[in-house]
């Protein structure tokens, strides 16, 4: 498909800066031109898209979750990380079917493209019919997929992981396989090295579209308590360095959360190149705490964010999550200078897709893969405009997203989505629901 996006400004996120008034034209899913309205005119016969009063910028992209997690919003709520993973999501998920997770999956991705998130990083158990991967393909969405793994399946991990890649990574050139494994206090030392290990080698195998290695790290504070009850090992001073210590803090690594660390475990993360996602919304609610990202960003760590799933957040919903991380800091840091709103976007858009190291994303600019949410400005709570910045990050919704492309294909068409049948996804996530629950009391 050929377009030209006409009119509104443009938010390259790259050295053109801000075209107001601008054009952008997508084909073949890239992006081959960005300038002003004046250029349409070169492109007779692409499909127009009236961008007058909106503001165009790179699809965000979601750097951690758990998108099968969608059939359990508002299951749990009001508890602690552990009686809420170990008496609720956990016993619950173990009923979970494949379809359940294609369900669950196809709703969270729906939702997250409504809202101008047109990549996610997501961790789950993988299905081999039904999977995370297959909901983001049905969607239209981008994506990296992990299968999360834990000691006590060791076995099963391994196989399912392997056909996880050979069925997914790099299919439609929208899906690609991360190494997952759940967090240090649930993966023991030995695996954990083995995966890492499983990362490089398919990494040695394939430059072109890398593999992360996704996991949560340093989420609360008993971490290392934690993994000395569950392997018999000692952390050291803390989960960061244990990590170095075994090898598999690298560039690969993607790091849910980080938030008990200190200041030589910042210097670890940045001397490693890790790849930090911040999920401020999720640690808030299960009161996790708040991670030091100024201090890291200072440091020179890669930062980026996510929702986490929308069982902890309770939307998939960036623009939520971006507000938070601008505001957040300035409160805990006293400094309103902190975070500035062109960082915050940073962060959810050429960092991510850094830190993700899925080249030609993140940005507006000619070559770049044409994944654009465009917001329609044209409401009260937009107006008048000063700052494009401001706006999106203290201002806008995901409900102000009018279109989305993504690789070149027209997502989301005047805020409806074109790729899934909304109203048979809402039944199926009601029918999803009452069958778990089902089988849950029988
Ligand atoms: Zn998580």
């Amino acid at each position: 498909m050929e377009f030209k996006i006409v009119g509104g400004s443009i938010v390259t996120m790259s050295e053109i800066g801000i075209v107001r008034d601008g054009c952008i034209i997508v084909e073949d899913g890239e992006i081959i031109d960005v300038g002003s309205r004046d250029i349409a005119s070169r492109y007779p016969g692409y499909d127009k898209i009236d961008a007058s009063g909106c503001v165009a910028i790179p699809g965000l992209i979601n750097c951690h979750h758990h998108i099968a997690m969608g059939l359990l919003r508002g299951y749990a709520d009001d508890l602690a990380l552990s009686e809420w993973l170990e008496k609720w999501v956990w016993p619950f998920e173990s009923k979970l079917t494949g379809y359940d997770i294609y369900v669950g999956a196809l709703l969270t991705a729906v939702e997250s493209i409504l809202s101008g998130c047109t990549t996610v990083n997501t961790m789950y158990h993988y299905a081999p019919d039904y999977s995370e991967a297959k909901a983001i393909m049905d969607s239209g969405m981008r994506g990296v997929v992990g299968h999360v793994c834990f000691s006590w399946r060791r076995e099963d991990d391994l196989k399912l992981t392997d056909h996880l890649y050979r069925e997914w990574h790099g299919k439609d050139g929208r899906i690609r396989v991360s190494i997952d494994p759940h967090a240090c206090y649930t993966v023991d030392p030995s695996y954990m090295v083995e995966l890492h290990n499983l990362c490089l080698e398919l990494n040695d195998k394939n430059h072109e579209s890398p593999v992360t290695f996704h996991t949560h790290l340093a989420e609360t504070e008993d971490e290392p308590v934690k993994v000395k009850k569950a392997f018999g090992v000692e952390t050291g001073k803390s989960v960061v360095s244990y990590m170095e210590n075994l090898g598999v803090l690298d560039e690969y690594t993607v790091a849910a959360h980080c938030v008990y660390v200190s200041e030589d475990d910042i210097s670890i993360l940045a001397k490693r190149r890790v790849k930090v996602v911040h999920c401020p919304v999720s640690n808030l609610k299960l009161s996790s705490g708040i991670a030091p990202i100024p201090a890291m960003l200072k440091r020179g760590v890669k930062v980026t964010i996510g929702t986490d799933s929308v069982c902890s957040h309770n939307r998939s919903d960036m623009f939520e999550t971006m507000k938070f991380t601008a505001l957040i800091h300035k409160g805990v840091c006293r400094d309103p200078t902190v975070m500035p709103a062109f960082s915050v976007l940073k962060a959810a858009t050429i960092s991510a897709a850094e830190a993700l190291m899925w080249d030609k994303l993140g940005a507006i600019k000619p070559g770049y893969y044409a994944d654009i949410a465009i917001l329609d400005f044209r409401k009260p709570h937009l107006m008048p405009l000063y700052d494009e910045y401001s706006h999106i990050i203290y201002a806008a919704r995901g409900s102000d997203v009018r279109y989305v492309l993504i690789d070149g294909k027209l997502v989301v068409d005047e805020g409806r989505i074109t790729t899934v049948d909304v109203e048979w996804l809402l039944e199926e996530a009601v029918k999803a629901r009452d069958s778990v629950l089902d089988r849950i009391h029988s």
